[in-house]
């Protein structure tokens, strides 16, 4: 809560108008903008980097307009094409797979057969790899948390769509949806966000991830996906050996070109992904208004926008925790953790959201280049007419919700508190 002391009261130096503000936060003017965006557009992205970046920016503001006139038809053209370049990847490695049988079938017994070997296995590492669940995941199945699963196949069932099979909750401030193997389908929920969202905007979010699910984005599709794996491996495979002799040297020199053909692909890819990704995240952001409210899809825009001080705000709650832990109770020191970075998040108040969206618009801020600049994502959702809700929160429900998390939300604290906390 803000209290009165929290509160100064002063004049604009750029307008002379009266600027009231929280001493915790930047001051700064509504009327002129002044001192907005005080740390500047921070480090400039070079490079590809920075190519993403200006493509992303420009195809989200491409498609805002065209959304917002009310044209939703898909840009096919790209889609097909960035399934031609996949399928190609994956030719590749079939034809990879056929050399190394034939060297090992006519080589049998020679020295073809240490050919055949390694080109098997160069196929073999190169093959599609689906997305399996690692032994660190911490995965909530169906009858462990059957009240938030009931909540997911309501969102799931008001969308049209199948339900997921798997709910993985870590640590990161976001949430996402991919395939799990061939059929199944996996929801990831970052704690850090799920515990600063309300109940309405916890549904919000859970429509925006589920339609994902509904317009078969290319990016969570199998083939693009595994794409870009097996095009990772092979730019590793390429990468230059360090501190190298003469053979070394001559390597490296030979891989050149094979690496710029790669990373070219790759950028061309993203290139031809990019259109359709960011059509399925204003899609899904309709999907999330429609399924949580307007209001409740705003909020999950709003907190997504500050989400850098829900990092910063984790690491000062467990580095404190961690210095008075010393002693070796670092399992009680873990304890309301997560209330901790909800009661701060609840605490900012609106004149420094308002500060973070206009210095977000101003350094054209997304949650990655894959994503529309936030800005814009909220300007889409909030110009159309207001949306009710399909599904709605209640208590008791929220309440078993949490008590399925209790477990979870109690061993990431601790594992946090105990190991530091080191995303990004
Ligand atoms: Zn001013
Ligand atoms: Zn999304």
């Amino acid at each position: 809560m803000r209290t009165a002391e929290e509160e100064i009261v002063s004049s604009c130096p750029q307008c002379g108008g009266q600027i009231r503000t929280d001493r915790r936060f930047t001051t700064w003017c509504a009327a002129c903008d002044w001192n907005v965006d005080p740390q500047g557009p921070g480090e400039r992205k070079r490079g590809l980097a920075s190519v993403r970046h200006r493509i992303a920016q420009h195809y989200g503001e491409l498609l805002f307009t065209e959304l917002r006139a009310g044209n939703s038809g898909g840009r096919t053209v790209s889609r097909l094409l960035a399934y031609a370049i996949a399928l190609t990847v994956h030719g590749l490695t079939c034809v990879l797979a056929a050399v190394g049988v034939w060297g090992l079938v006519a080589g049998w017994g020679g020295l073809g057969m240490a050919f055949g070997l390694f080109f098997l296995a160069l196929a073999w590492s190169l093959r599609p790899r689906l997305n399996r669940l690692s032994d660190d995941d911490r995965v909530l199945l169906r009858p462990q948390a059957p009240e938030l699963y009931a909540l997911i196949d309501e969102i799931a069932a008001a969308q049209g769509t199948r339900s997921v099979d798997a709910v993985v909750v870590d640590v990161e401030a976001n949430a996402s949806v991919t395939q799990l193997g061939l059929r199944r389908r996996l929801l990831t929920l970052g704690l850090p966000l799920w515990e600063v969202l309300s109940p309405q905007q916890r549904i919000a979010l859970l429509g925006h991830e589920l339609g994902h699910f509904t317009h078969g984005d290319t990016r969570y599709g199998m083939v693009v996906g595994t794409a870009f794996r097996t095009l990772d491996t092979w730019l590793h495979y390429l990468q230059p050996i360090p501190n190298p002799n003469v053979i070394h040297a001559i390597t490296n020199l030979a891989c050149v070109p094979l690496r710029l053909l790669v990373t070219g692909v790759v950028a061309l890819l993203d290139l031809l992904t990019a259109p359709s990704a960011q059509r399925g995240e204003y899609l899904a952001d309709a999907a999330s208004a429609r399924t949580g409210s307007t209001e409740g899809a705003a909020g999950v825009m709003d907190r997504l926008l500050v989400a850098d001080s829900i990092v910063t705000t984790l690491h000062r709650e467990i580095n404190g925790r961690r210095m008075r832990g010393r002693g070796g109770t670092a399992g009680q020191d873990s304890e309301g953790l997560w209330e901790a970075l909800a009661a701060h998040m609840d605490s900012i108040p609106e004149s420094e959201y308002e500060r973070q969206r206009r210095a977000g618009a101003l350094r054209g801020h997304s949650v990655d280049a894959s994503h529309p600049p936030t800005h814009l994502r909220r300007r889409l959702l909030l110009e159309g007419p207001p949306v009710p809700a399909s599904v709605t929160a209640d208590p008791g429900r929220s309440e078993r919700i949490a008590g399925e998390l209790a477990d979870v939300r109690r061993t990431l604290a601790r594992e946090v508190v105990r190991d530091g906390y080191d995303h990004r």
